[in-house]
């Protein structure tokens, strides 16, 4: 272990003997051979559902039952509009 002068910035660093570049650009050039991966919706319902302190099954479920409860609670008030038009129409 010795001082060594990096590569690519010219930077001193305290690093191995075989060391030629200094630790930030090291960490840059391993970044740029493995580019973060892309994240699907699958991983991202995942990540909600852990944010939730769900497993995602539970968290699945709730989220359907939500859009289920939306939908009828819709359907319920195109009903009612319908019955009160139906209403008005009568002499
Ligand atoms: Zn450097």
């Amino acid at each position: 272990m010795r001082n060594r002068v990096c590569r690519e910035c010219g930077k001193t660093f305290y690093g191995a003997n075989n060391a030629t570049r200094c630790p930030a650009c090291r960490e840059r050039r391993a970044n740029k051979r493995y580019p973060p991966s892309e994240v699907d919706d699958l991983m991202l319902d995942a990540r909600e559902a852990d944010a939730a302190g769900l497993s995602y099954g539970n968290w699945r479920a709730k989220q359907l039952m939500e859009k289920q409860k939306l939908r009828q609670q819709a359907e319920e008030n195109r009903r009612r509009k319908a019955a009160d038009a139906g209403k008005e129409e009568q002499p």
